[in-house]
């Protein structure tokens, strides 16, 4: 076994949540190794983006303009048949004016092509990057994490230590449980989903033809995201109830779901299911939906989905995991310049990732009422955010992100009482929340979630277009901590 490499930090894991962190913690001058199970560029499912993700995220690594470049397919927003509404609804991000121009869109993603982009820029900005390298265990004394043990392609055992190993393995980690919690499965979103790849599909007319196009129907929903003008990505998300439909030959469970649900069945009328390659294969992913008990300990930290992760609908996941990347990085960053402690600011972390996650997961366990209407959807929106223009207006602004540039309506003050309320509602865990299952389900919006949930990606953003915050921003909770003027550590708050 070889010994003695030293970092600052180490990341297992080269996904959107690794790189990222890696990135932000080495455009800080630190020494990061990162370490990825798999030679890239490997297959991933979550192809759908956020604004905030690659508006915000991308443009503070300096790597939007090749995300630009890459050709994908843009997604200028949403169109559901979803609740009571027999007709399909859309949503365009340029309905909201401060959505207009150049941030007016997201994009739909080959993983394998977007998380190569994301692995790569890492590598250019000094990020030690090994690939076919397996992280099997940490290193670790009384007091903290100090290192890891890896296996590369050859099989040969390597120790490295570091100041902080950042746990970005995704879904399948194995260290996870070295931060020193469990991670909790939600009651609620104990969904299954099976998804594959056709080509010759319809696309929505322009210029919804980028948008993601979820339908639902009796046994769950459905999505539709078109990648290129040749292929789509299509999965249902089914019910654990109706778990039988997802068995046996995955491809004949596939076809027999699109059946059932007519509007995918009419825009698949022509396409053919691709059999080949990496799209080639119908892939089941179930018990995706949970969040750990504890997000860190000294020495170590759990970004993206290694950490927690809601449900597909509304596309959160590369955002949670790119959200919570960054936060992490300016805890290290903190940290390892001798700005504050260790406890002070992986607090700070932890406050805002539970308090992001909690958001979605408020919001998910609503949006899956079907009872409401899109009209009642919108209505609760300018509800929510006490908005003065259209319902529509204002639902476009709280999924689009840019509802807190609105200091009318939400000032630092506002901020903080949301953060309370939220933060009350997690403190009653992941899994008392999913009491809300059943007759007693919130409607959509009952309380105003999603500005919140946009507000941290809206702050983001403005930092990466401007250069820098809009306002000095407010901590969200007493004592708290806000953002460095470069958004890549954190600072205490102004007086
Ligand atoms: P990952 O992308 O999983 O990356 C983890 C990396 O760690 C991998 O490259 C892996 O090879 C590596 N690794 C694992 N173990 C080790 C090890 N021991 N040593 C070294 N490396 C290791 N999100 C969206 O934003 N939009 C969507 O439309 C969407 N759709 C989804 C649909 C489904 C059915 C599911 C289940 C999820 C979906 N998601 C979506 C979520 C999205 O897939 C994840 O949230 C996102 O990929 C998390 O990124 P990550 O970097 O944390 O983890």
């Amino acid at each position: 076994m070889s010994t003695g490499e030293e970092f600052d930090v180490v990341v297992v894991g080269g996904g959107p949540s690794g790189s990222t962190v890696a990135s932000f913690v080495a455009m800080q001058g630190h020494r990061v190794l990162l370490l990825e199970k798999e030679s890239f560029p490997r297959y991933q499912i979550g192809e759908s983006l956020l604004p905030a993700t690659v508006h915000g995220i991308c443009g503070l690594l300096g790597v939007s303009e090749e995300i630009e470049r890459a050709g994908f397919m843009r997604k200028h927003g949403g169109t559901f048949r979803w609740g009571s509404s027999p007709e399909p609804w859309s949503f365009a991000f340029a309905i909201s004016p401060r959505m207009a121009g150049p941030t007016s869109h997201a994009y739909q993603v080959e993983r394998m092509k977007f998380d190569d982009i994301l692995l790569k820029h890492s590598r250019k900005l000094g990020v030690e990057v090994r690939e076919e390298c397996s992280v099997v265990e940490v290193t670790e004394d009384e007091e903290r994490v100090r290192g890891l043990v890896y296996t590369d392609s050859t099989g040969a055992r390597h120790t490295v230590g570091a100041r902080f190993v950042v746990d970005a393995s995704g879904n399948k980690s194995r260290i996870h449980r070295d931060a020193g919690g469990d991670r909790i499965y939600s009651d609620f979103f104990r969904n299954i989903a099976i998804f594959g790849y056709f080509e010759g599909g319809k696309r929505l007319p322009a210029p919804r033809d980028g948008n993601i196009f979820c339908a639902a129907f009796d046994e769950g929903w459905f999505w539709y995201i078109p990648l290129s003008d040749r292929i789509t990505s299509v999965g249902a998300v089914v019910s654990r109830e109706f778990a039988d439909s997802v068995q046996g030959d995955p491809a004949d469970a596939l076809s027999r779901l699109i059946a059932k649900c007519p509007r995918i069945d009419d825009m698949l009328a022509d396409a053919e299911r691709i059999t080949e390659g990496v799209y080639g294969q119908v892939r089941v992913r179930k018990d995706y939906s949970y969040s750990n008990s504890r997000y860190w300990r000294p020495g170590m930290v759990l970004v993206g989905d290694a950490a927690c992760f809601v449900d597909p609908v509304f596309s959160s996941g590369v955002h949670l995991a790119t959200y919570s990347a960054l936060l992490a990085a300016r805890s290290i960053n903190t940290v390892l310049a001798g700005d504050l402690g260790e406890d002070e600011s992986f607090a700070e972390f932890e406050a805002r990732y539970r308090h992001e996650y909690g958001l979605f997961y408020e919001f998910l366990v609503s949006f899956y009422d079907m009872n409401s209407d899109h009209e009642s959807y919108f209505w609760q929106a300018k509800k929510v955010t006490a908005f003065a223009e259209s319902e529509l207006e204002a639902f476009v602004e709280l999924v689009g992100g840019v509802a807190s540039l609105d200091g009318t309506f939400v000032d630092a003050e506002s901020a903080r009482a949301r953060f309370k309320h939220t933060a009350g509602e997690l403190e009653r865990s992941v899994s008392q929340v999913d009491r809300t299952r059943g007759d007693d389900s919130t409607p959509m919006y009952q309380s105003d979630i999603m500005g919140s949930v946009m507000e941290q990606g809206t702050q983001i953003q403005v930092q990466a277009v401007l250069g820098g915050d809009l306002d000095p921003e407010a901590a969200l909770f007493p004592g708290g901590l806000v953002p460095s003027a470069d958004g890549l550590r954190w600072a205490a708050a102004a007086e």
